[in-house]
């Protein structure tokens, strides 16, 4: 008699958790899924960057936020996206939650000001590994690789297949950006036009006010997505822009935490689930495999 109330129990427990793990529980495993691991009892030497904001219990980071599936604000006034999963699985590590890091809106063009002066410890903002860069930053990562790309108004009118025929084009870009510079340097014929951010040039393209917009592939893919009748993405990459996290010049012992840090996140499955819940849950794409880290 016990045995067999022991075992309805267990029949009854197992129904409740199929339901749950159907509905209300598929939420609470999303939620357990995306939230990072912190670290508890972290031990840094003293001195360090990761000692001190460790400390500090919080980090500043730079990201963007109006990039759909890197980084993108919600509208609980939040980022989202597969650059703001990257800082919370660092800030993670350094025993940060993610309500305790303060975020910090970087546009292209003031990334490196921002790290030099110490706005904020690291930008994982869309920003691609450049020696012009280093110069002034340094870099962990590439934690991707996207390609610069043009976007088009949907039906592609002006026909235009690749950067060659921008020449006699309108296209807009943003400052500051690698994408821009390459317009500049490389193709002078196109009619380049250029804003702080790139919400503007899809409003421009919108407006017919430009005729191309071009990026990298991922930022333009977010873009179609928020406006799938009006846009579409000319699918023709004709660069590589290795996406890395600025940190402050010549902090190697910051970066080279960072880079163990992408390491562990490519070998325990945390970088392919985050960009899966977020730039992937866009393009529809698994997780590619990840680049190698460029311990320089
Ligand atoms: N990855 C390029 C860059 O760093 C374009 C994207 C952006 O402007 O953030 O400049």
């Amino acid at each position: 008699m016990r045995t067999t109330r022991y075992a309805a129990t267990l029949a009854v427990a197992g129904l409740a958790l199929a339901a749950c793990s159907s509905e209300a529980g598929q939420q609470a495993e999303d939620e357990a899924a995306s939230a990072p691991t912190v670290a508890e009892d972290v031990q840094f030497e003293e001195g360090t960057t990761m000692a001190e904001l460790a400390e500090a219990g919080s980090i500043t980071v730079g990201t963007k936020y109006d990039q759909p599936g890197f980084g993108l604000l919600n509208p609980d006034g939040e980022p989202e996206g597969f650059d703001v999963e990257i800082a919370k699985i660092v800030a993670g590590e350094l025993g940060i939650a993610p309500e305790d890091i303060e975020w910090t809106e970087t546009v292209s063009a003031n990334r490196e000001p921002f790290i030099q002066n110490g706005q904020v410890d690291m930008v994982v903002a869309t920003y691609t590994i450049n020696d012009q860069r280093k110069q002034v930053v340094d870099f962990a990562g590439p934690y991707y690789v996207a390609g610069q790309d043009i976007m088009v108004a949907a039906g592609n009118p002006e026909g235009i297949q690749g950067p060659e025929d921008l020449a006699g084009k309108t296209v807009c870009s943003v400052e500051g950006s690698t994408p821009a510079q390459n317009i500049r340097d490389n193709y002078p014929e196109a009619n380049l036009v250029t804003y702080d951010v790139y919400s503007k040039c899809a409003d421009d393209l919108s407006n017919g006010n430009v005729q191309a917009v071009t990026t990298d592939n991922v930022i333009l893919t977010g873009l179609v997505a928020g406006n799938p009748e009006g846009f579409e993405l000319v699918g023709n990459p004709f660069t590589e822009e290795p996406y890395g996290i600025g940190v402050p010049k010549g902090d190697d012992e910051f970066r080279s935490f960072i880079n163990d840090v992408l390491e562990e996140a490519y070998e325990d499955g945390r970088w392919a689930e985050a960009w899966e819940r977020t730039a992937g849950a866009i393009t529809g794409e698994p997780a590619p495999e990840p680049p190698s880290v460029d311990r320089y």
